[in-house]
């Protein structure tokens, strides 16, 4: 899952992407709200998480841009507007949530990720595929009871496949959403943890579940 942060206090931008990047999501960085809405613009978010006061454009107004725009992206603002009416204008106006600054990481977190299962209509945070299993929660993955081993990566791939397992996925778009814009990313570097993860799961399923049809992209397959 991919994120992009707003936010214009720089070291406050550093703290958020790095955390949320151990939590294995693909994090982009924006300093501003017109430099958030060509970032918007020009990649796949899954969610955006929000400041409000931002220079160039404040974030409400960054906010209204990206809702005229995208109805399903999940946008979480976070800010130091604590006023009630603040946030009920936020809420008003298309963002998902709301968390007021001073925050709790954990709880930053676990805010993200609620929104994300929603965008994904996952009721549970366990995602099942025969008796391939991941857990979303705790980002692990394992196959008939068989814990896989699997990096940030390699898990990433995985879950968005199983979000979408009724769907064809181009490496385009798995890049997209697991990798964050900044990585320049060669097309072997991506077929490295492809091939890794598929290995992976072949060795405890004795099959080849992950389906890779040539020119279109992947499938998972029961
Ligand atoms: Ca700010």
């Amino acid at each position: 899952m991919k994120l992009l942060i707003v936010e214009d206090e720089k070291m406050l931008q550093t703290i958020i992407a790095k955390g949320l990047k151990k939590y294995g999501y693909a994090v982009d960085k924006a300093d501003d709200g017109e430099m958030a809405l060509q970032m918007f613009m020009e990649n796949e978010y899954d969610l955006i998480v929000l400041d409000l006061n931002l220079p160039k454009v404040d974030g409400m107004d960054v906010l209204r841009q990206i809702r005229q725009e995208n109805q399903q992206i999940k946008v979480l603002i976070l800010s130091a507007r604590s006023d009630i009416e603040d946030r009920i204008a936020g809420l008003d106006d298309g963002a998902n949530d709301y968390l007021v600054k001073p925050f709790d990481f954990k709880e930053l977190e676990a805010r993200i990720r609620c929104l994300l299962r929603q965008r994904v209509v996952m009721d549970d945070l366990i995602l099942t595929n025969g008796l391939l299993l991941i857990d979303t929660k705790k980002k692990m993955a394992c196959y008939d009871g068989v814990p896989l081993e699997l990096t940030k990566k390699e898990y990433g791939i995985l879950e968005y496949l199983m979000v979408h397992k009724d769907e064809v996925v181009s490496a385009e778009t798995l890049i997209e959403h697991v990798w964050d814009s900044e990585v320049d990313l060669f097309s072997n570097t991506f077929k490295f943890h492809m091939s890794s993860l598929r290995k992976k799961i072949s060795n405890v399923s004795n099959q080849d579940l992950i389906k890779n049809i040539r020119g279109v992209g992947y499938q998972i397959g029961n």
